[in-house]
């Protein structure tokens, strides 16, 4: 008898795209020359996207969404890696136009991915996953803009979400005073936890903003878009970088040039999904040294194939905390 091995499967109905577990076998995987043994994914606000249509993110089907998996090589025909070897895939299009982590198997390019940093569990490593990556890579180019804790506060929106969290624990490990924009107050003991010490209610920061508003911030990490990162860019300090790299509350950018012009503010975007591979083995690397495990746990809640479905609304409408970790043998 063939092995099976339980999926999440997104296929084209009647009534549009719909998913379903499924157990499938090696043999309904794609074709490609690693197969991984999955440990673990995670949910991000794209798989959120993903799995219940929106945004166009899967467009062929069937398709296993997940954008992020770690686990362990089961075999490999590259000279990159052997079977036995611990690693972690994030982006590339996979749970978007490839066959991604919603399964115990998964069948990959070599060139998609990283070792896992020695000591790192897989839980931790999903913890992390691509909100992790993003917010890791966002604290970088704060740093390349050449934004210091000496500067004064940095702000980060989205502050109780996945890349959010990760954000305010980053920062405030590396010396940075941070302020934290949420809608939910409910949260700030939480995100206290993980070392913000100053709210904004998320109210305050999304109305229309003037060209310019009182210098508040040396630097910013957005993930919310819109009037949100309007609002940031006007309120920040001379000479001082904003990363964007989310859109959780709009994908327009309804603010004027004058932060640049006047203040010489410097906007970065943020991009997790093609980034080179020499690049993301230094931020995981970064990530392995600066975040602690039972900081994670504590952001992290782990939940069954069955349960990803109800869990993607949620995380669309904003009401999840910090990040999910996604078993796909239970
Ligand atoms: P989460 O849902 O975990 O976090 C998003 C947070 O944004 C929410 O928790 C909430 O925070 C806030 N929010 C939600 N809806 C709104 C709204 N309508 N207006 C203002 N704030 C809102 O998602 P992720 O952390 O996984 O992703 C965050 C964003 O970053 C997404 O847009 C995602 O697509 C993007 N992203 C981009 C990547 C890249 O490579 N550029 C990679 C990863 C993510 P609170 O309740 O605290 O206000």
């Amino acid at each position: 008898m063939t092995d099976t091995f339980p999926a999440l499967v997104i296929r084209e109905g009647d009534d549009g795209p719909a998913s379903a577990l499924e157990q499938l076998t090696d043999a309904d995987l794609p074709e490609a020359d690693v197969i991984v043994d999955v440990d673990y994914s995670s949910l991000n606000y794209k798989d959120g996207m993903a799995l219940l249509g929106k945004g166009r993110i899967v467009r062929s089907f069937p398709m296993v969404p997940g954008i992020d998996l770690t686990g362990t090589v089961a075999s490999s025909e590259s000279d990159r890696f052997s079977a036995g070897d611990e690693v972690i895939l994030t982006g590339w299009g996979v749970g978007e136009r490839y066959w991604g982590g919603y399964a115990a198997r998964a069948a990959v390019r070599p060139e998609w991915l990283v070792t896992r940093p020695e000591g790192m569990s897989a839980q931790t490593a999903m913890s992390i996953g691509t909100a992790g990556l993003t917010a890791m890579l966002c604290v970088l180019a704060l740093e390349e803009g050449g934004v210091s804790p000496d500067d004064g506060p940095v702000v980060v929106t989205g502050a109780a979400g996945g890349v959010g969290s990760i954000a305010i624990a980053l920062l405030a490990g590396r010396g940075f005073e941070v302020t934290a924009v949420t809608g939910r107050p409910e949260h700030h003991d939480y995100l206290r936890s993980l070392g913000a010490t100053d709210f904004r209610d998320r109210a305050q920061m999304t109305g229309q903003p003037k060209a310019l508003e009182s210098e508040t911030w040396a630097g910013g990490v957005d993930t919310v878009g819109s009037t949100m990162l309007a609002t940031v860019l006007a309120q920040t300090r001379y000479g001082g970088t904003v990363a964007a790299c989310g859109l959780a509350g709009g994908m327009d950018l309804p603010g004027t040039v004058v932060p640049f012009i006047l203040r010489g503010v410097r906007l970065q975007g943020v991009d997790s999904v093609q980034v080179p591979l020499a690049a993301r083995e230094r931020a995981w690397s970064a990530l392995a040294q600066e975040l602690s495990p039972d900081m994670l746990d504590s952001m992290t809640t782990v939940v069954p194939l069955s349960e990803v479905s109800d869990r993607a609304q949620q995380i669309l409408e904003g009401q999840v905390r910090g990040r999910t970790v996604v078993d796909p043998h239970r």
